[in-house]
């Protein structure tokens, strides 16, 4: 088995287990709000990610 890295939710602060081999651009989802986060970088155990949607705000139509 392999250790999971630990990164926070920036916005409920809730604690994700991220699989040591996830790849930057992936996208996990938040168990405690459900937001959609992107890895944004991976190194020396230490997750860097980004919510997702949070530049511009592009409602379709
Ligand atoms: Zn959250």
């Amino acid at each position: 088995m392999k250790t999971l890295e630990k990164a926070r939710c920036p916005d409920c602060d809730a604690e994700l287990e991220v699989p040591e081999d996830a790849m930057q651009g992936e996208i996990l989802t938040c168990p405690g709000c459900g937001l959609e986060l992107e890895v944004k970088q991976v190194k020396g155990g230490s997750v860097e990610l980004q919510e997702l949607g949070i530049e511009g705000e592009d409602w379709g139509e």
